[in-house]
């Protein structure tokens, strides 16, 4: 992003926000004439403005201009008179090609770790249990034994959830112990931006003091030699030091797909467990424990139904637990087997066949947009949304993986997927509005 384009997300951020008048009187003639070392510089026409900006709107200024562009730290203003045409459109952040990835504020935590997942809300049954037993093992004794533990298993089955509860477990019995959680993508992230950085040494430091290293989804790892070798050093010094390393993927090591060798023998030599689908019991024990954690009430003839019908992942099982919640709080009464039958029968249908237009679709429909809008740059607001919305059901439901979601949608580099990305799911625990919009939107991919 360079200082113009950066100027012209903000401004259409700001005019949406003012009135006409304002935004014209205020914000016409106004450009960034320089960014440098995190302080943007805004040109404005005359002493007059000046004052008024910083007066009444600095603080809206720098706060869309920093949610645009996360190497913006203030922002000063000056008289320029050839405002319009700055000399020359540079970047903004330290290099050019440096992907960043800007985590949600709320997921900045040092750890990495949510402690909604627990292994309290953790139902265990034969599909899962082995895996449930070495992740016991691993809170007991980190370190001891099982290590590395490598948890494979299809999406939606609980390997984020298990890996979670572990590192929150540790947290709370070894308050001494540092653990950390993140995931294959944004370790790369890391990693390529340290490099950029110059702040390599930094870069390891940091993930060598950690007792407890876990990392999800490592199944993305094709095409990323450099950060692989990065992972290959930084297990050895770790494990040679028996500190707790847990991975987790989509398959077993010997199936991921340009997995190095060394890495693959290393996963071979620790303990490799996988998570199966779960059978009607555990579904029926998920899906009840899910509704006593809610405010609302299902029968038990009902729940049965569900976990006999959705067969998929608990994923899925999760999503038509939610529609059925939320049907039952829109209409304000319990529901009926009968309307839930229709309402699984409208939402069952396979999914796999749907394209990742028609997905596009659905979402730009619902939102009222055209579609095209969503493939090409714009930063409109009204599109922004959609967008990212688009991103988020394209990972979190369909499994497209992040650099094929951007490549579809305009071209975009897979670290502005995974912002968006991580940004819905973030807003999704405290946006009841997104969430019911996310719902519904499920219940169309039919
Ligand atoms: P994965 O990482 O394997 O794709 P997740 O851990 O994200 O799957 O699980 C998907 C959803 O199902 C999450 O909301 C999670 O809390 C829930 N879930 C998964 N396994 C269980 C379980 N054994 N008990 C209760 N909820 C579960
Ligand atoms: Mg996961």
């Amino acid at each position: 992003m360079n200082t113009r384009e950066l100027w012209q997300s903000a401004l259409a951020e700001i005019e949406l926000a003012l009135s006409r008048a304002n935004y014209s009187t205020w914000f016409k003639n106004t450009s960034i004439v320089k960014f440098d070392e995190g302080t943007v510089y805004v040109g404005v026409p005359n002493e007059f403005v000046k004052d008024w900006l910083i007066t009444k709107y600095h603080s809206f200024i720098l706060k869309t201009l920093r949610d645009l562009n996360e190497h913006v730290r203030t922002v000063e203003y000056c008289i320029s008179k050839s405002n319009d045409n700055p000399k020359k459109d540079v970047e903004v952040g330290p290099t050019e090609k440096q992907p960043f990835l800007r985590l949600p504020f709320s997921e900045t935590k040092e750890d990495g770790l949510n402690p909604k997942y627990t292994f309290q809300n953790f139902i265990v049954g034969p599909f899962n249990e082995l895996a449930y037993a070495a992740a016991q093992a691993i809170v007991n004794h980190p370190g001891a034994q099982y290590n590395p533990l490598f948890i494979y298993g299809g999406t939606g089955l609980g390997k984020t959830h298990l890996l979670q509860s572990v590192g929150n477990e540790i947290k709370r019995r070894f308050p001494d112990f540092k653990v950390f959680y993140t995931s294959l993508e944004r370790f790369s992230v890391d990693y390529v931006n340290s490099m950029h950085a110059n702040k390599i040494n930094n870069f390891k430091e940091k993930y060598r003091k950690y007792d407890v290293l876990i990392m999800d989804d490592i199944q993305f790892v094709s095409g990323k030699e450099k950060t692989q070798e990065e992972l290959f050093y930084l297990f050895n010094t770790l494990h040679e030091q028996n500190k707790q390393i847990i991975f987790s993927s989509d398959k077993h090591p010997n199936f991921i797909l340009g997995l190095e060798d060394r890495l693959q023998s290393r996963f071979n030599a620790g303990m490799i467990i996988d998570i199966s689908q779960p059978d009607f019991e555990s579904r029926f024990a998920i899906v009840r424990s899910k509704v006593k954690e809610s405010t609302s009430f299902i029968s038990d003839e009902i729940l049965e139904y569900v976990a006999e019908s959705v067969q998929g992942s608990i994923r899925e099982l999760e999503g038509v637990l939610n529609t059925i919640l939320m049907q039952s709080q829109l209409k304000g009464r319990v529901m009926q087997l009968q309307e839930v039958k229709q309402l699984i029968k409208n939402n069952i249908k396979t999914k796999k066949n749907i394209s990742l237009r028609d997905i596009i679709k659905i979402v730009s429909d619902f939102y009222g947009i055209e579609d095209a809008a969503i493939y090409n740059k714009t930063r409109r607001k009204d599109i922004v949304k959609p967008r990212q919305v688009a991103m988020y059901l394209l990972r979190e439901d369909f499994d497209v993986s992040y650099p094929a979601i951007g490549e579809t949608l305009g071209g975009r580099d897979h670290t502005t997927v995974i912002h968006s990305y991580e940004k819905i799911k973030n807003d999704l625990t405290t946006d009841p509005v997104l969430m019911k919009e996310v719902a519904e939107l499920r219940s169309l991919f039919t």
